[in-house]
């Protein structure tokens, strides 16, 4: 009997203990938390790129600086070596905790800037850190009317101007959205257009657009937020064409970061009077050089 009590308890060890085990040290060897530039890290980056990273951080715009430092400690990076495009995940979902999944060797030599995916999936982590990273249907800080609204202003001041150019000007109005620098403005326009005009970076229109064929306006606002975010965080070239093209847009943005210094307590969101109701009123001007899917140019 005893003989067979040691077999049992031997069977227990090897099926559930051991591999129960062994499974708990893999899982440590995986997770090994790091910190770079103020922000937990589940993995290892490499030297030259953190000196980028650093570079960058020091040539930032100094509020956009004050912000990340502000929130840098609350932000969280999953994964460094994450094999599809990059996503900032704004809440825990089971299996996917809340924080950034990229690639760092991607991002080593990313072609719109070494760093861009680091401070851009970061800054969609500040504009949720920034209403206390609440769950499903909580809002971010960059959900406002304001944002938007700017944003259609700006857009169709660009539109007007681009159709009252001749076709060579047309042409290079839209070579230089190819630029390596103007992936923002390439990017954004394609949004408020239906990617009618857009440079080399773009997202497909099923992206922006909901399915009544208008701007889904909680994207273009986050996607707004962590662009212009990331240009603030070390590259000047980007900058300063985003302050260029889309000016009203970049001042409700930089109200917003200054509501987020450390001696301020977010009062830009808290003070937000848009209402649910006026989210279409914003695009009245806008939908008027439209057809479904962007403007006649
Ligand atoms: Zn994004």
């Amino acid at each position: 009997m005893k003989k067979f009590l040691s077999i049992i308890l031997t069977l227990i060890i090897s099926i559930a203990v051991i591999p129960a085990y062994a499974f708990a040290n893999a899982q440590n060897s995986q997770s090994q938390w790091n910190n770079y530039l103020g922000v937990p890290t589940n993995g290892v980056l490499d030297d030259e790129y953190v000196e980028i990273l650093k570079q960058r951080y020091k040539n930032a715009d100094p509020i956009a600086r004050r912000v990340f430092d502000r929130f840098a400690p609350q932000l969280k990076i999953q994964n460094t070596n994450y094999p599809f495009p990059p996503f900032s995940q704004r809440f825990n979902e089971p299996y996917r905790p809340r924080g950034v999944y990229y690639n760092a060797a991607y991002d080593k030599t990313n072609p719109s800037g070494s760093g861009q995916a680091f401070y851009h999936e970061l800054g969609h982590g500040v504009d949720a850190a920034a209403t206390g990273n609440g769950g499903p249907g909580s809002k971010v800080l960059s959900n406002t009317t304001r944002l938007s609204t700017a944003m259609y202003k700006d857009a169709l001041r660009i539109v007007n101007a681009f159709k009252n150019l001749n076709f060579i000007k047309k042409y290079y109005f839209i070579y230089g959205l190819y630029d390596k620098s103007a992936y923002i403005v390439s990017d954004l326009l394609g949004a408020m257009t239906g990617n009618k005009l857009t440079g080399q970076a773009y997202h497909p229109n099923e992206y922006w657009y909901n399915n009544d064929g208008r701007i889904d306006h909680d994207t273009l606002n986050m996607e707004t937020f962590a662009n212009f975010f990331e240009a603030s965080m070390g590259n000047p070239k980007s900058l300063s064409l985003v302050k260029n093209f889309f000016p009203s847009a970049f001042e409700a943005f930089s109200k917003m970061l200054k509501s987020l210094l450390p001696d301020r307590n977010c009062t830009f969101f808290k003070k937000d009077p848009s209402k649910a109701e006026d989210k279409d009123k914003a695009f009245s001007d806008f939908i008027k050089a439209f057809t479904d899917k962007g403007p006649e140019l």
